[in-house]
């Protein structure tokens, strides 16, 4: 997702006080920044926010980061952000390719990938967000129970990640095709701002919980 270019997009988010700067300094860092020890959840590709605006309210134990790549659509999450009381949401405006220069091995609980962008064309595969390089990425920065949760409503992508993670070696905990319509899936379900537009086009929303595999003390890294 990419909006019109906005004047000023940049300067206004440097000036917001919900965009961390210069996030690469905090690696290792963020329980101090947020001042308590509770575990941290990221979304990487969080668009214009409604996810994780909905999921930092209902969960004031555990502290929120949303990564998205442009300001322009950055700024429509932060307009939400400034209307909401909790003190356990920050934004990063990153490109997550580089995500190990922002957090430390195990800093992270979980990380939400929702309607990631499908990247069609074969030679752009890498850029998927549940590429095998993204979730080697993923496997450095996530505490050892750790985990990834992907929603999409497209088939190929879904197919595509699930097979990605098996020749990492990571381990699916569940997994539907019809998320909307799981009885166990779709408890606690929030809907992304993407969600809402396919679902009523009659699009099935697939999703997928997974973690690294757990290696054995000793046992070679393939
Ligand atoms: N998660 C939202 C939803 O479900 O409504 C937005 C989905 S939109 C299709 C995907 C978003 O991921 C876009 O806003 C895009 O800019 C962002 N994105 C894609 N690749 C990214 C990356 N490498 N790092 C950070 N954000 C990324």
């Amino acid at each position: 997702m990419r909006l019109r270019n906005i004047p000023g997009a940049e300067e206004d988010m440097q000036k917001n006080p919900f965009v961390v700067k210069a996030p690469e300094e905090k690696k290792g860092q963020w329980r101090e920044f947020f001042g308590n020890d509770r575990p941290l959840s990221l979304e990487i590709g969080c668009g214009k926010g409604r996810f994780l605006s909905e999921l930092s309210i209902r969960n004031p134990q555990v502290n929120f980061i949303g990564i998205e790549k442009f300001s322009s659509v950055l700024l429509r999450a932060l307009e939400k952000r400034a209307e909401l009381p909790c003190e356990n949401l920050y934004y990063l405006r990153f490109d997550a390719e580089g995500i190990e220069s922002c957090f430390a091995p195990s800093e992270v609980s979980r990380i939400y990938l929702n309607f990631s962008d499908p990247w069609p064309k074969a030679r752009h595969h890498k850029r998927r967000l549940t590429s095998r390089e993204f979730l080697s990425r993923y496997e450095k920065i996530l505490a050892p129970e750790g985990v990834v949760e992907f929603k999409t409503d497209n088939v190929k992508l879904f197919d595509f990640s699930l097979e990605e993670a098996e020749e990492s070696g990571w381990e699916i905990l569940a997994a539907t095709r019809d998320l909307h319509r799981d009885p166990v899936m779709r408890e606690g379900n929030i809907m992304t701002e993407y969600e809402e537009k396919f679902s009523l086009l009659g699009n099935r929303i697939c999703k997928l919980v997974m973690r690294p595999g757990r290696k054995l003390k000793g046992e070679p890294k393939e």
